[in-house]
């Protein structure tokens, strides 16, 4: 059973996430025929996402996981990041698609950039389910993204609260 705090309110069903993750899956198919693509998973909070994600795209691909850990407190980020798991595949040559879960302050997918530049991947792109544009501090291009989200803590769909929800099959937020 998935504890539910009371102050959640709806953001996307189930059903606009499908709706949303189809559509997403057929662009990202079209820009990539004919290519050799990596999906690099960043856990924890987009491996739902992902496993959606991935069978709406019909192409041969790798599919990679890293996990990074941001320092901060629970609701917020320090930009200071440890790479706790890293993926084994070489992706020099091949084009890596990131899958995020949500873009923030934008430091986190700033610094893993970064880090994969190094790699000489082919092309190197970002999918992300959600946005948080008023919390940039390190834009980010974001080639795909499912939905803009207000400045509020989000759950459900893979993003956690304190651990919890992630098995929350809704986007919704958490009352302030
Ligand atoms: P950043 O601020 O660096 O863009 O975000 C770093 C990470 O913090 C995200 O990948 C995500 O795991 C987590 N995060 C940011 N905002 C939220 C949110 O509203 N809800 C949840 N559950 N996690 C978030």
């Amino acid at each position: 059973m998935t504890a539910i705090p009371d102050n959640w309110h709806l953001l996307h069903s189930a059903a606009d996430i499908a709706q949303r993750v189809a559509q997403m899956g057929a662009q990202i198919r079209r820009d990539y025929a004919g290519k050799p693509l990596t999906l690099l998973v960043v856990l924890k909070g987009s491996f739902i996402f992902a496993a959606d994600l991935c069978r709406a795209i019909d192409l041969p691909m790798h599919i990679e996981f890293m996990a990074l850990r941001s320092y901060g407190d629970e609701t917020t980020t320090s930009g200071v990041v440890q790479i706790t798991l890293d993926m084994r595949f070489p992706v020099e040559n091949t084009h890596v698609l990131i899958v995020e879960d949500i873009v923030d302050t934008g430091l986190t997918l700033d610094y893993l950039r970064q880090n994969l530049v190094l790699r000489r991947p082919a092309s190197l792109r970002l999918v992300s389910l959600l946005h948080k544009p008023s919390r940039t501090v390190r834009p980010v291009t974001i080639d795909y993204l499912g939905f803009e989200v207000p400045d509020h803590f989000i759950i459900g769909y893979g993003l956690d609260n304190a651990g919890q929800c992630r098995n929350l099959p809704d986007i919704g937020y958490i009352a302030p």
